[in-house]
């Protein structure tokens, strides 16, 4: 397997302190591919962490060229031949994908979020519309179809750290998705729910007790819930934001990307109105 900066990114903490000079993790992996930075300027890493991604950094073969200034554009094209090789047909059941066939290219067609995008075995990415996903949608396509998950939902909403094996990944869950949404919506859940709706997102206000409950079904077989509680100046309880998954979502993703893919929809919500996250 060709070894990228997704792969680096993995093996990172996610915490996205800043410490070596990078905006976000992320980015720093970016870098690190290019040869643009070196792995030792990530201050958080153990010894035997530094090792093993020494390690891995020397079997990165293929480096692209271009300028790194867009690190989700360089690591789309750097993992887009990851899934040359996966069977299509056989994959697309399991993946709550359609299996498509054209003048000899095969594709699966699936939803990320409110968009439907058709896939090559090439890891070229088009939308039912004709436009491209942006970067970070790439990337989460090909990481999903290649994890070649199976099987169906429990439809059972459990929290991040009620998964198994995530202690070391819950502070950064926390802090990348649920707190980015806490800074920058407490006290604005008009706002959020705007935002929620700009996203696809389907009201679940009956299901739930919270102030604001929205599904957001961001690929064909991960399904998130957020919850949000708004801030009580009066009675001092600040905002708190719950974002749930389906008991079986490691069988679709790993748990580092789970961590990634919250942290986009959090920026992605932001975004959504007009509020820039400090992270690329
Ligand atoms: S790569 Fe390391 S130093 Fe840089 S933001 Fe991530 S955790 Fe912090």
């Amino acid at each position: 397997m060709v070894v990228t900066a997704v792969d680096i990114y993995k093996k990172l903490p996610q915490t996205n302190c800043g410490r070596c000079g990078s905006p976000s993790c992320f980015v720093f992996a970016t870098r690190v591919a290019l040869r643009q930075e070196v792995i030792e300027k990530c201050v958080s890493l153990s010894g035997d962490e530094l090792k093993e991604l020494n390690a891995l950094v020397s079997e990165i073969k293929t480096l692209t060229t271009g300028t790194g200034s867009n690190a989700y554009a360089q690591a789309a094209e750097e993992i887009k031949n990851r899934i040359k090789d996966i069977d299509f047909k056989e994959s697309a059941n399991g993946l709550g994908a359609e299996h498509l066939k054209e003048d000899d290219k095969e594709y699966l067609h699936l939803a990320f979020l409110n968009h439907n995008y058709r896939v090559s075995k090439t890891g070229d990415v088009v939308g039912d519309d004709g436009k491209p996903p942006s970067a970070w949608a790439r990337i989460f396509l090909i990481i999903y179809i290649n994890a070649g998950g199976k099987g169906s939902l429990k439809n059972e909403w459990i929290s991040f750290g009620d998964l198994p094996n995530t202690f070391a990944k819950q502070k950064s869950f926390k802090d990348n998705s649920e707190n980015v949404l806490i800074k920058n919506f407490a006290g604005k859940k008009e706002e959020l729910r705007e935002a929620c709706s700009l996203l696809g997102g389907a009201d679940a206000a009956t299901e739930f007790k919270s102030d604001l409950a929205y599904k957001f079904s961001v690929l064909p077989k991960i399904p998130f819930l957020l919850l949000f509680w708004d801030e009580n100046k009066e009675e001092e309880f600040p905002a708190r934001v719950k974002i749930l998954m389906d008991k079986t979502v490691l069988n679709f993703i790993d748990i580092e990307s789970l961590v990634f893919l919250a942290e986009r929809l959090a920026k992605e919500l932001c975004e959504a109105k007009g509020i820039m996250v400090n992270t690329v």
